[in-house]
């Protein structure tokens, strides 16, 4: 009732929140049972091809009408790629068989022709390895800049710069590069901008929103959470996903749908997983600044960290990764032996800790000087925080650091 006494009109619901929409999204896509029943989860069509009724379905499938065959799209792999096109605000999604298929699909597809990829820094090493052995061999030429200088990206830019690549966070020293003055400039010069958003999920922040073309996930970490999947999702427009789409299927890294239906399970209780991890993060990197024997904590939330206030500015919380800078190799072997709750295994975002030696591990395919030129020295460690009690991961590090 107005104040006036009358009935107000409807208003509209307020729109539902990230764990709402995570929660929901993820059930879409279920076939209905043979009585018109609706399963309570999304369906799982672990089908390799498709059988049609006669000549004409079948012409339709061909031209595009219906699914043909798992390799050019399946249900389960549609489904996930909307559901995670769903939490960024995209139009659409791609899922791809691993983070590499994604992110490789979408360089070269963005690349195409020949021409430069400008890439940020300290970006997974993967990926780096990808831009510096094997795009080389078709033409695409890459050169790295620190993403979090605007001025010295301004100035990479070249007349052959095709695509920015950066990530939100960046490995393992979680530099945060600004997503919204980036994007300006690959706009007014007419580049594709590439964000892989591994690190940081839709519920930290949604760089479509801040000028991004396409958004990468490794589905493997965060989004799926367990560590039971290898996958990947490229987000975007319609239109800038369609060269994806066709390369996916030229080069064959379509996802299985028995991984997409785990990852749409996973993805399910994203938001909530995702809010202990930051928190108790941020706790335990408070907690390790004070432990001796640690020379410095990297993580967002720091005060002191170089990119605190854009981190501030930019994302929802500063993330589930802290990296430590212990005194060398020697003092960094003791620690990683001694964990007991974090495990010891490469990866990251599972709802386990973990604990990798980036030197050996996420970065070991650098040559060791170019390690040694982004600050990974064989003192640093990566953690992953988990969803355990965040008390017992504090013991935990404190009686490997002791
Ligand atoms: N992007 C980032 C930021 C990553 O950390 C990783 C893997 O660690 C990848 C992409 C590659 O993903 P995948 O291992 O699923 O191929």
């Amino acid at each position: 009732m107005g104040a006036d006494g009358r009935p107000r009109p409807p208003s509209s619901p307020p729109a539902p929140g990230l764990a709402t929409r995570a929660v929901h999204v993820a059930r879409e896509g279920a076939a209905l049972g043979p009585r018109g029943e609706r399963p309570a989860t999304a369906a799982l069509h672990q089908t390799a091809n498709y059988v049609y009724a006669g000549s004409e379905a079948a012409a339709g499938a061909a031209a595009g009408e219906a699914f043909l065959y798992t390799r050019h799209g399946n249900p389960t792999t549609d489904a996930l790629a909307r559901a995670v096109a769903e939490l960024e605000g995209a139009e659409g999604g791609l899922a791809f068989a691993s983070g590499m298929a994604a992110v490789s699909t979408a360089l070269f597809a963005s690349a195409a022709g020949g021409g430069e990829i400008l890439a940020a820094e300290g970006i997974y090493g993967g990926t780096t390895d990808l831009l510096a052995n094997v795009s080389p061999l078709f033409g695409v030429r890459a050169r790295s800049v620190p993403a979090w200088d605007l001025a010295a990206v301004a100035s990479a830019i070249g007349p052959d710069t095709k695509v920015l690549l950066v990530e939100t966070l960046s490995n393992p020293l979680l530099r945060v590069p600004d997503l919204r003055e980036l994007g300006k400039l690959a706009r007014a010069r007419g580049l594709t901008f590439i964000v892989d958003s591994t690190f940081t999920t839709p519920c930290l922040v949604l760089p479509l929103a801040l000028g991004a073309d396409l958004v990468v996930h490794s589905v493997s970490k965060y989004l799926s959470g367990h560590g039971d999947v290898i996958g990947g999702v490229v987000v975007g427009a319609a239109a800038a996903l369609e060269p994806l789409r066709k390369l996916r299927t030229q080069l064959g890294g379509t996802m299985d749908p028995f991984a997409a239906w785990l990852a749409l399970r996973g993805l399910r209780t994203l938001p909530l997983r995702l809010a202990r991890q930051c928190e108790s993060a941020a706790r335990l990197a408070a907690v390790l600044e004070t432990v001796p024997g640690v020379a410095r904590v990297h993580h967002p939330s720091l005060p002191h960290h170089p990119d605190h206030a854009v981190a501030r500015a930019q994302l929802a919380a500063a993330g589930a990764m802290i990296t430590l800078q212990l005194a060398d190799g020697a003092a960094a072997r003791r620690f990683y032996d001694r964990v007991r709750v974090f495990a010891r295994a490469a990866s990251l975002g599972e709802i386990v800790s973990l604990v990798t030696h980036p030197a050996s591990f996420s970065h070991g395919t650098l040559p060791a000087a170019e390690r040694a030129r982004l600050g990974i020295d064989e003192g640093l460690l990566r953690l992953s925080v988990g969803i355990e009690d965040v008390a017992d991961l504090e013991a935990d590090l404190r009686q490997a650091l002791a």
